[in-house]
């Protein structure tokens, strides 16, 4: 296991419950550090862009009024096996198949305003990083 980074969202419906800290506090009871945070609202052209894979597919129009539709927290998390284990946080994509205990069975609403995105790769996070820091706002956290 190395210690990896990976790419984080609180989505919309997650910000309006005021939960921001509660999923905070899930990524850090699990090991993984938060090395860049910050709120953006994102632009149809940045949501479309950040989605870009999923383009033409039927939710696609839904899901970018949903991340276009209030303040989201973006973030870097840092930690071992980082992708894997942000992932296992959030539980499934459609939160009727998430497990108790995980952030989309806790926070979300529906299959599209489903409280989290993580990235699904290394080389995904890698490319989502990117899309919303620049390097020298990503801080290593070594002490
Ligand atoms: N989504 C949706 N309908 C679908 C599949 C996905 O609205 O049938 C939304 C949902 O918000 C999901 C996002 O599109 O989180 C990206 O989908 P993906 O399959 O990449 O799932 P994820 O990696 O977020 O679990």
């Amino acid at each position: 296991m190395t210690v990896e980074r990976t790419f984080s969202i609180v989505k919309p419906n997650a910000v309006a419950k005021n939960v921001i800290g509660a999923i905070y506090s899930r990524f850090e009871a699990a090991g993984l550090k938060i090395v860049a945070a910050k709120m953006v609202h994102l632009t149809r052209e940045q949501a479309e862009g950040f989605y870009a894979e999923h383009k033409g597919r039927p939710f696609f129009d839904g899901l970018v009024d949903f991340m276009t539709s209030g303040p989201i927290m973006v973030q870097v998390l840092e930690g071992k096996d980082a992708v894997r284990r942000n992932r296992e946080i959030m539980g499934a994509t459609n939160p009727e198949n998430a497990l108790a205990g995980t952030l989309r069975a806790d926070y979300a609403d529906s299959l599209t305003e489903n409280a989290a995105h993580g990235s699904d790769s290394l080389e995904s996070a890698e490319r989502e990083i990117a899309y919303f820091f620049a390097n020298n706002e990503v801080c290593p956290r070594t002490r």
